[in-house]
């Protein structure tokens, strides 16, 4: 018979800093087309993916405000105008290759993309196509995390993937303490309590609330993406 996975749908965090590679440019083609091979090799597979982007790499409202009269909402729009672009590029990047997708933004930009509608997202995820959402929540104070942890709740995906440039939580920075140890399973507990930058208060608590796992991994690596997808070992798993 199809080989099972262990996840059904799954809902991919990529963050604009993974987006940028080695940082030498706000977007590195070479990584977003291995997003996009690895995506497609397992949506071959049957198992449906949705995709929340950040806009790190382009622009952060929390470094921003209060440059130039820039209130924090204000920056923080910006900021996620920045995840349509991100986005943008990652749909053409897949489409390119033949992977059927929509970006769905938070807020209304209609001749760009389609507006968030959380029965149309789930009905393209059930009919193969990936969706990419941006624009975060939507809202000022957020972060792409929080969307990513509120997105995965609504279309009743199975686990927040959050693909980063580290192999996943460690007891200590690893770019300051080479002992540092990779942590290969912990409790949302653990995340809160000792404080492992993880991801923000706000995310890994809703996450919490709606007993949805985590895995953090390293999206640097070749093969990571699809067998964080397929739920084969890797990373760090965040659970209850
Ligand atoms: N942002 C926001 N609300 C959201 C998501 C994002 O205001 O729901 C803004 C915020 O300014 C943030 C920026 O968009 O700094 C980019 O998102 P984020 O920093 O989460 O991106 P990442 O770190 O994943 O690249």
């Amino acid at each position: 018979g199809k080989p099972s996975y262990k996840w059904r749908r799954v809902l991919l965090k990529v963050s604009g800093e993974a987006l940028a590679g080695d940082q030498s440019q706000t977007i590195d083609p070479k990584i977003t087309m291995a997003i996009a091979r690895e995506v497609a090799s397992v949506t071959r597979l049957g198992i449906e993916v949705a995709l929340v982007v950040g806009g790190g790499n382009i622009f952060r409202g929390s470094s921003w405000a209060g440059s130039g009269g820039l209130d924090r909402s204000s920056a923080d729009y910006i900021g996620m105008l920045a995840t349509v672009m991100n986005a943008i590029f990652l749909q053409a990047t897949m489409e390119s290759i033949g992977i059927p997708t929509r970006v769905q933004t938070a807020f209304r930009m209609s001749e760009v993309a389609e507006p968030y509608i959380r029965r149309r997202a789930v009905r393209h995820l059930e009919k193969g196509r990936v969706v990419i959402f941006a624009a975060g929540t939507g809202n000022p104070f957020f972060t792409t995390d929080t969307a990513a942890a509120l997105r995965c709740a609504e279309i009743n995906a199975e686990v927040v993937l959050k693909a980063t440039n580290v192999d996943g939580v460690y007891d200590d920075d690893p770019r300051s303490n080479p002992h540092a140890r990779l942590l290969h399973t912990l409790t949302y507990q653990d995340v809160t309590s000792r404080d492992l930058s993880v991801m923000d208060m706000t995310a890994i608590t809703l996450c919490q609330e709606n007993n949805i796992p985590v895995v953090v991994f390293n999206i640097n690596k070749a093969g990571n993406i699809s067998k964080a997808i397929k739920g084969e070992r890797v990373g760090t798993l965040i659970g209850a």
